[in-house]
């Protein structure tokens, strides 16, 4: 059994994560400030005596004693990141620098959450982690993508200069059970619109691409990443690769939920990478991962929760 804390650990990924650890039979500790996470999500682990919850602020320091850190805590959807910029890069950074203090003082192996956002609106297709990025410093979505890439920068640093055990995890979108409502992300926003029958709001002409990977996959991905020897640093994409216009999505989720919704044009946020797709043969490699969920599929598991959850009101 090892001691593991989960930080952002009652968000979306995290609440799966910590669900997914204990089932492992590990002692889980959950910090949270719950800007975007909530209780709800981890109230069906809070029975379990292996599991702790603690609210905390990451950009503030933590005195745990753990063997392993997977730092998952910043919001993720653009609306709720751009909210509080600068809280967001505090969050990024501050709080890389505090997780990493800890893992160095306490000798744990430590996971960083970083994000396909670190290659920007790409210049290349499919993305491999030898790209570096096209990234705009000074726009809207800089205090995200830059905060992850400071995020990263420090992880390396920490590795090269204190001997630190890292892996580095670059996220590609993910959807699934748990994600809130109001996240403001593609998935979310689409199922939850058809299903109350309200207008799919489609961000520019809806030919930009993303690829979309089930909740599930994705968290067993970072999972067995933590669990390489430690010559595997990252930083390594975790996603699927099959790739799909906005366009399509709407289409998919009308068609799933038999929704009359009509679907409605809205001006392309600033800076809206234009194509995104993971090239994931270093962690088919190493890991041995691969997605087999199709969009469809995983969208099915997505809508049963979301009308669940709003048929309960
Ligand atoms: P989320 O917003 O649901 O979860 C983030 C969690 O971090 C929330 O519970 C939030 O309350 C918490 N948090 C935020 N700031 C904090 C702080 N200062 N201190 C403590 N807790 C804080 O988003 P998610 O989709 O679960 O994303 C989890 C991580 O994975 C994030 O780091 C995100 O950047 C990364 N990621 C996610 C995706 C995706 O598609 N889901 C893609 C790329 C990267
Ligand atoms: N998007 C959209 N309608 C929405 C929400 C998002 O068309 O209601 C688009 C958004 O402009 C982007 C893509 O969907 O091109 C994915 O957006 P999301 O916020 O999920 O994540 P991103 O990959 O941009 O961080």
């Amino acid at each position: 059994m090892k001691r593991i804390l989960v930080t952002g650990g009652a968000g979306f990924l995290g609440s799966h994560l910590c669900e997914r650890l204990l089932g492992e039979g590990h002692d889980v500790i959950c910090v949270e400030n719950f800007y975007t996470g909530s209780k709800a999500n981890v109230a069906h682990l809070m029975s379990s005596p292996y599991f702790e919850l603690v609210r905390h602020d990451v950009t503030f320091p933590l005195y745990v004693e753990v063997d392993e850190i997977y730092n998952l805590a910043c919001p993720a959807s653009p609306i709720h990141y751009q909210f509080d910029p600068v809280q967001t890069t505090k969050t990024s950074v501050h709080g890389a620098i505090n997780m990493l203090g800890l893992a160095k003082r306490v000798k744990a192996k430590i996971l960083q959450a970083s994000t396909s956002e670190v290659y920007g609106d790409p210049a290349v297709h499919p993305q491999r982690e030898d790209y570096w990025g096209n990234v705009n410093p000074i726009g809207v979505r800089s205090c995200y993508d830059e905060g992850k890439r400071c995020a990263e920068t420090l992880f390396f640093d920490y590795h090269r200069q204190h001997r630190l055990r890292i892996k580095v995890a670059r996220i590609f979108n993910t959807y699934g059970p748990r994600m809130h409502p109001n996240d403001g992300r593609v998935v979310s926003n689409f199922i939850v619109q058809a299903l109350k029958g309200e207008p799919i709001t489609i961000y520019g002409d809806g030919q930009q691409t993303r690829s979309f990977c089930y909740v599930d996959e994705l968290i067993d991905g970072l999972v067995r990443l933590m669990d390489t020897g430690d010559e595997i640093t990252g930083p390594m994409n975790l996603g699927n690769p099959n790739e799909f216009t906005i366009l399509e999505l709407a289409e998919q989720v009308i068609e799933l939920t038999g929704s009359k919704s009509a679907i409605e044009k809205r001006p392309l946020p600033q800076d809206d990478p234009t194509q995104r797709q993971p090239d994931i043969a270093y962690a088919r490699e190493t890991l041995g991962w691969e997605p087999v969920i199709q969009l469809r599929d995983g969208l099915r598991r997505t809508i049963d929760y979301f009308d669940r959850l709003l048929t309960a009101g």
